[in-house]
């Protein structure tokens, strides 16, 4: 086999080991990676260090013209599991008695397996990120009258209130519930309908901490992702995705003291990097990790640029490939 050198690329997540990233060709969030493996057509070969939605959202950008591999196969994300087809194909089903695809609009935030991905390609909706979820709240409530947001509760109830929402235009569909424990009279008044899913990492974080911080250093900063509940959302100074949390801190003069609600590794790397600032984990009890994130090591790595030939990349089948191209390409656009 001809070497790899220039024929492959190595993308991670912020929320990977510091040692992972140092290996690493680029470090984004979910959108930058994205937008590099959609254009990246030099390259043959990406090897994800990230988790299984984001290598599958790269393989389906590239349009299957390169091979993706996730070096550990079993980096999942908890919170994109919680919104299985079937329970969405359920939901869909009930929503057509209110209008369906011609008043709502779905928008599967990019933590999602391809299948959501797809439906939302199918019925004119599109896929989000944290970097541009008030984006895609424009470009649906524009199109339609009310959208249907999955996975995660609180990045679309704090984008909700961010776009000018009121907490009343949001309701919770629970699928565990039938018609998702809402009334008609509900469903009918709502502009969104959010799935009833979260991040065990994010919600972690509670107002209290925000609180304590306050009390502790009163000038410190807090800056929050936005898949915290909107409480702590509310009492941070800002909020928003994992590459506005670095520009944040950046743009931060020396001395400054600054709490931090997101991921543990990108929390460490920030402190690590900016000596000159006092910065740190905002609940000071918690370790916040994703331990999906964790499961890749530097040997889980090494052993993948190894041995890849002779392990399976990353696939999806065509039609929901077709499909879910079409939302994530809607993404890229809005933004
Ligand atoms: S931090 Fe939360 S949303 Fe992100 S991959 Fe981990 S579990 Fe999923």
């Amino acid at each position: 086999m001809k070497p790899l050198c220039g024929r492959a690329i190595i993308l991670t997540h912020h929320y990977q080991r510091s040692e992972i990233v140092e290996l690493g060709d680029a470090v984004g969030d979910s959108y930058g990676l994205s937008k590099i493996a959609a254009s990246r057509d030099d390259v043959e070969y990406i090897f994800f260090c990230g988790v299984h939605f984001m290598a599958e959202a790269a393989y389906i950008l590239s349009k299957g013209n390169r091979k993706v591999y996730l070096p550990n196969p079993l980096a999942g994300c908890p919170m994109a599991d919680m919104a299985e087809m079937t329970d969405v194909l359920e939901a869909w089903e009930i929503l057509a008695n209110f209008g369906g695809d011609k008043r709502i609009m779905p928008i599967s935030y990019m933590n999602s397996a391809a299948g959501l991905k797809a439906f939302c390609g199918r019925h004119d909706g599109l896929i989000c990120t944290s970097s541009n979820a008030d984006a895609a709240y424009k470009y649906g409530l524009k199109r339609k009258e009310k959208l249907f947001f999955f996975p995660d509760q609180h990045l679309g109830y704090n984008t909700g209130i961010k776009f000018g929402l009121k907490p009343e235009d949001m309701v919770i569909w629970d699928f565990s519930l039938p018609s998702g424990g809402l009334t008609e009279e509900q469903i009918n008044r709502a502009k969104v309908i959010l799935w009833k899913g979260h991040c065990h990492v994010h919600t972690n974080f509670k107002a209290e901490h925000v609180r304590e911080v306050r009390e502790k250093y009163p000038q410190a900063r807090v800056v929050v992702h936005p898949e915290c509940s909107h409480d702590v959302v509310a009492l941070a100074d800002a909020a928003g995705s994992t590459s506005f949390i670095v520009k944040y801190v950046e743009s931060q003069p020396p001395g400054s003291v600054i709490a931090i609600g997101t991921e543990i590794n990108l929390i460490h790397r920030l402190a690590h990097f900016h000596p000159e600032m006092k910065i740190f984990e905002l609940s000071g009890q918690i370790c916040p990790i994703c331990v999906n994130m964790y499961r890749t090591t530097v040997n889980d790595l090494a052993y993948c640029l190894e041995n890849f030939a002779d392990t399976h990349p990353i696939t999806v089948p065509d039609d929901i490939k077709m499909y879910a191209l079409i939302a994530l390409e809607r993404m890229l656009e809005v933004h």
